[in-house]
């Protein structure tokens, strides 16, 4: 049984595409394997599993030489369950940069491709392999984490491709986009029941940037408001993460996924000169608004990181 995973924290993507794929190899390739998470997941991925009548994976803490893993949503080691280099790995699907860091013994099968989502590489793979008669859940699974992963189709790092893949995906699973993603977006906007260390990590990367590691935490709302009204609980919570984690920089921007802004908090000076720098933009009543920046990937990190160097 080869067991299936994404990164930690995990997103809808990294849960709902491990699911997908591990059927799909199960049911279509006589390839038996299971999902599994690496962390608890968020609102927005326990309304979709609850939506289409997905059952959530069994967390497991770590893996080891026993076991055959299929790695997808990130190639980073530091996001992955612990043991997973001394795991036998036989593929990667993945649309993020290449981290470095993951080794085999062996060749293996490795897929990583400039697109918004793992899912849409998922459907893509099924449609060239004439396998596109899938169940409405599993459709349903796959155009979720798209509509997550683009925020409808508003982040820069979208393609047609994942256009064209939801388009596909809605009419499988006989759902609206516009409405699911409204629902998704609603599920992901309740803070209810959480800590400012829980919105400060439930999205959140530490990076290596120019030899300094930067955890940067994201928060994809539809309300910001209800987040940036805790500026000092946030910002009181960076410091500490940063102490604990011996970071040299944290920083939070509360994404508004109906505008396609973000307005970023800081813990202190050097991230406020940092922030300066990298969006050169001002500070205004402790928070910096920043139009059109909703991607970690492509805006966040490649400016923080110019800024740095
Ligand atoms: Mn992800
Ligand atoms: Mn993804």
């Amino acid at each position: 049984m080869i067991k299936i995973f994404g990164h930690k924290p995990p997103d809808t993507d990294s849960v709902c595409s491990p699911i997908v794929y591990a059927w799909y190899l199960s049911k279509k390739k006589n390839t038996p394997a299971k999902a599994y998470i690496a962390a608890e997941v968020n609102k927005e991925t326990a309304f979709i599993l609850k939506k289409f009548g997905a059952e959530k994976p069994e967390m497991i803490q770590k893996v080891g030489p026993e076991d055959q893993v299929i790695i997808l949503d990130t190639n980073n080691p530091e996001e992955l369950l612990e043991g997973v280099n001394e795991s036998d790995i036989v593929e990667i699907i993945d649309h993020h940069k290449l981290a470095g860091g993951l080794s085999t013994e062996a060749p293996i099968k490795i897929t990583i491709r400039p697109v918004a989502c793992a899912a849409t590489i998922l459907w893509s793979m099924m449609k060239k392999e004439g396998n596109t008669d899938i169940p409405k859940e599993m459709a349903g699974l796959m155009l979720a984490s798209i509509l997550s992963d683009t925020l409808k189709f508003s982040s820069p790092t979208t393609t047609e491709e994942d256009k064209n893949a939801c388009e596909e995906l809605a009419e499988k699973a006989s759902v609206k986009i516009d409405k699911l993603a409204e629902e998704m977006f609603d599920a992901k906007s309740d803070l209810s029941g959480m800590s400012e260390k829980d919105i400060l990590l439930s999205d959140s990367k530490v990076f290596e940037l120019g030899g300094k590691k930067v955890r940067i935490s994201v928060l994809e709302t539809t309300k910001p408001e209800n987040a940036l009204s805790m500026e000092k609980e946030l910002t009181q919570g960076m410091r500490e993460i940063k102490q604990e984690e011996k970071l040299d920089a944290a920083l939070f921007f509360a994404v508004d996924i109906l505008n396609t802004a973000s307005d970023l908090l800081v813990p202190g000076e050097l991230e406020e000169a940092l922030a300066k720098k990298a969006f050169q933009k001002e500070f205004k009543d402790g928070r910096m608004h920043l139009e059109g920046v909703v991607s970690r990937k492509k805006q966040m990190v490649p400016n923080i990181e110019k800024a740095i160097k």
